[in-house]
């Protein structure tokens, strides 16, 4: 087992009808950049920078420590794209004892719908453009993407387009260098999956962030155990989203990616990839079965089947039937 488990790393990721498929993973420390190397991934789809924020005691890491960060994880995957997103914090990553935005966030009511993610950030000007720098510079050592979570508002990317800019002409006065780096949003706001077209004109690429958009399209906060039954990422709409947010990148020819959950269950390999999607970011030790799926699939079949089943009352039973009675077929 461990044998095969050995040549799957180093086989490439491409479907039964030939069509390549990134196969990502997800960090929360620079540390954790040798797994991702070790599972075989080609990348990083997902640095949740936040957690080089949390469990401090409320002193919170400034721009050269977050930059050190930053370039271990770029440096140790040695060339290949590590994906770094913009701290999420709020709701269900919360800072320890932090001062003033610690206070804000105990007295929201609802703290999943209050001021986390990029509204924290743009929230905290001098904060953010200090992270924005301490990426940038990093940039210097290899492949970085900026990721921005939560977006929803034309006004919020206007801002964070402002902040990278401010971000770049001080480190460019400062003579320190950096490399261009793409830009993207993740797709976590239902709004945001329904305005594609705006998301699409300001950022060089997208990635869904199912975790967060199951639980705002279907109004489940998703830490909560009471209504943890009702957190279905087979609903329609959920799927709908999914399947039109791929549909709209691909046909803007912008890189999508999936990071939330769904990307590392193989119970969605086959779907996604019949949605058109062709890049997902997980965790390093879901890759190698996420991996095997891959190669089996054959995305031309699995393209006929993706309407059918997002029309269906039951999106779960439609797809394992087709899917039951194809293996039948082709056995
Ligand atoms: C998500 O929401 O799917 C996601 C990847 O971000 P996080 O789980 O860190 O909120
Ligand atoms: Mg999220």
């Amino acid at each position: 087992e461990r044998a095969r488990l050995h040549r799957l790393r180093h086989m490439p990721s491409v479907t039964l009808d030939g069509q390549p498929v990134e196969l990502l993973a997800n960090i929360e420390l620079p540390g954790d950049a040798a797994n991702a190397l070790e599972a075989g991934a080609v990348g990083v789809g997902l640095f949740r920078s936040e957690f080089l924020f949390m469990n401090r005691n409320g002193e919170l890491p400034d721009e050269d420590e977050q930059f050190e960060a930053y370039r271990a994880a770029v440096l140790a995957m040695s060339g290949l794209p590590v994906t770094i997103r913009t701290v999420d914090i709020g709701a269900d990553k919360p800072l320890d004892r932090m001062a003033v935005h610690e206070l804000r966030h105990e007295h929201a009511l609802n703290p999943a719908l209050g001021l986390r993610a990029i509204r924290w950030s743009l929230s905290e000007p001098a904060m953010f453009r200090q992270q924005l720098r301490a990426i940038l510079r990093a940039s210097a050592y290899g492949k970085v993407r900026v990721l921005i979570p939560m977006v929803a508002h034309r006004s919020e990317i206007l801002a964070t387009l402002d902040a990278l800019e401010r971000a770049r002409q001080q480190l460019q006065d400062a003579g320190i260098p950096f490399t261009d780096v793409e830009l993207g949003a993740m797709i976590e706001i239902p709004a945001a999956a329904m305005t594609m077209p705006l998301l699409l004109q300001h950022f060089d690429f997208v990635s869904i962030g199912t975790n967060d958009l199951i639980q705002y399209t279907l109004a489940i906060d998703r830490a909560d155990e009471a209504v943890a039954h009702l957190y279905d990422p087979w609903h329609p709409a959920v799927l709908q989203l999914i399947a039109n947010v791929i549909a709209m990148a691909n046909g803007a020819g912008k890189s999508v990616s999936v990071c939330g959950e769904m990307a590392g269950d193989v119970a969605f390999t086959d779907l996604l990839l019949g949605m058109g999607l062709r890049s997902l970011s997980m965790h390093p030790s879901q890759l190698s079965s996420v991996k095997q799926r891959v190669l089996r699939a054959d995305t031309a079949r699995l393209a006929k089947e993706v309407g059918p089943a997002l029309a269906s009352a039951d999106p779960a039973a439609t797809w394992l039937a087709m899917n039951e009675r194809w293996a039948q077929r082709s056995r």
